[in-house]
């Protein structure tokens, strides 16, 4: 039988940090009765989000509207604005979910908020009371010329054009009329008119002069579009005449390479603005012949320390990093093994134990080789997934 190692002292969280579920308040440390030790948590690096959005704004000497949608990214949406929402870079925050955009609000973000995901006239009324620019892209126009008027003040909006990708937006072709309708009416300021890129790298220079000669024709008309904007992370390294009067990333705040080719170019400093942590829940010596991870989908080949974290794929840790994944623990790199399963991952340690329970396990942090770049390498997994599925309920902690 493998010996198990005796656990360590179970470790404190008293540490004078401030801890925070995603989406809430910093100033409302979780109760440490309610979140173990041996929970993982994903560490929010507020330095370096505020480098990334400054050199987003170097190199493009444009304001930054930030997209902290799908939670932050990971980070937890609130954790990055409240973050960020000071920087003279940044013109805003652009969420897609409604309740992504009333939490910015609930917790004082004082920046404008676009929301680029539907409304019907309910969330509509709701949003505009809030502040809350809505993305406008179908006849809408009495509506909030109606709710302007209750209002007693104009509403500002985003108009979104579609130049290609297909998905939401007024198509290029017809924008024209719509967006004049827009403009004429008393109560509604459009303050950026916007599209998205397909990231094809030739269709996008078709966009580019499809949105711009829409977007001449209306001005020359005289009619006001407020700021233009469609660049994402990836426009930021391949387009140098794409950040029309704005930018408008996401990834690279979070200091991300969408591709690693991108990192080689120089254009951009990025430094990486999360990790993921979680305490080492039990080491265990396996003899040789020994299996571990369902389907015995490891095979100790001799003697073999192996150590089991607390932190599986429901947290947002992929499936896949068993084919190659690494971690960090007191500074030296293992390999994730076996297979990961709902709430464990097993890492290989080797012939001699140095690893023992309670030790920092590091998934990904900003280290050379620990980075969310290479997880997402060795795991076969888009670095989009990595952390937009990390679970929103584990711990957020700025640093
Ligand atoms: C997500 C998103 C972005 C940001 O994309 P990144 O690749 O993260 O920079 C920009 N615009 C829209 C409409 C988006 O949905």
């Amino acid at each position: 039988m493998p010996a198990p190692s005796t656990h360590s002292t179970r470790p404190s969280l008293a540490d004078g940090q401030t801890w925070s579920r995603s989406g809430q308040a910093q100033s409302a440390p979780a109760s440490a009765s309610h979140v173990s030790a041996f929970d993982p948590w994903i560490e929010v690096h507020a330095a370096n989000l505020r480098h990334n959005a400054a050199d987003v704004a170097r190199l493009t000497k444009r304001p930054v509207l930030a997209v902290i949608k799908n939670n932050g990214y990971g980070l937890g949406a609130v954790n990055v604005a409240k973050v960020l929402d000071g920087q003279a870079a940044i013109a805003g925050f652009a969420v897609v979910k409604l309740q992504e955009a009333l939490n910015l609000r609930d917790e004082g973000v004082t920046k404008p908020v676009l929301l680029m995901g539907p409304v019907d006239e309910v969330d509509l009324r709701l949003i505009v009371s809030r502040s809350i620019m809505p993305m406008v892209y179908t006849p809408i126009g009495d509506l909030l010329q109606r709710e302007a008027a209750r209002l007693g003040r104009s509403i500002p909006i985003h108009v979104c054009v579609d130049t290609g990708i297909g998905r939401v937006g007024v198509p290029y072709l017809s924008a024209a009329p719509l967006i004049r309708d827009l403009a004429s009416r008393k109560g509604i300021t459009i303050e950026g008119t916007m599209m998205t890129f397909t990231e094809d790298l030739e269709f996008d220079k078709e966009q580019r002069r499809r949105f711009s000669a829409l977007a001449d024709d209306l001005r020359v008309a005289g009619v006001r579009l407020g700021r233009l904007h469609a660049a994402s992370t990836y426009t930021l390294f391949q387009h140098d005449d794409a950040a029309f009067d704005m930018v408008r990333p996401g990834m690279a705040l979070l200091g991300i390479y969408p591709e690693a080719r991108f990192k080689a170019l120089g254009r951009l400093d990025l430094r990486t603005a999360l990790a993921l942590r979680v305490r080492v829940a039990y080491v265990k010596k396996l003899a040789a012949g020994t299996s571990a991870g369902y389907e015995r989908a490891y095979m100790a080949k001799q003697d073999t320390w192996i150590a089991t974290l607390p932190i599986g794929h429901t947290d947002g840790w992929p499936r896949l990093a068993a084919k190659g994944a690494r971690v960090r623990i007191n500074g030296r790199m293992y390999p994730v093994v076996a297979s990961v399963s709902a709430s464990h991952t097993i890492v290989e340690i080797g012939g001699e134990q140095t690893v023992r329970a309670g030790d920092i396990a590091t998934l990904f942090d900003w280290q050379d080789g620990s980075r969310p770049e290479d997880v997402a390498a060795a795991s076969a997994a888009s670095v989009y997934d990595l952390t937009m599925h990390l679970n929103p309920l584990l711990v957020r902690r700025i640093v």
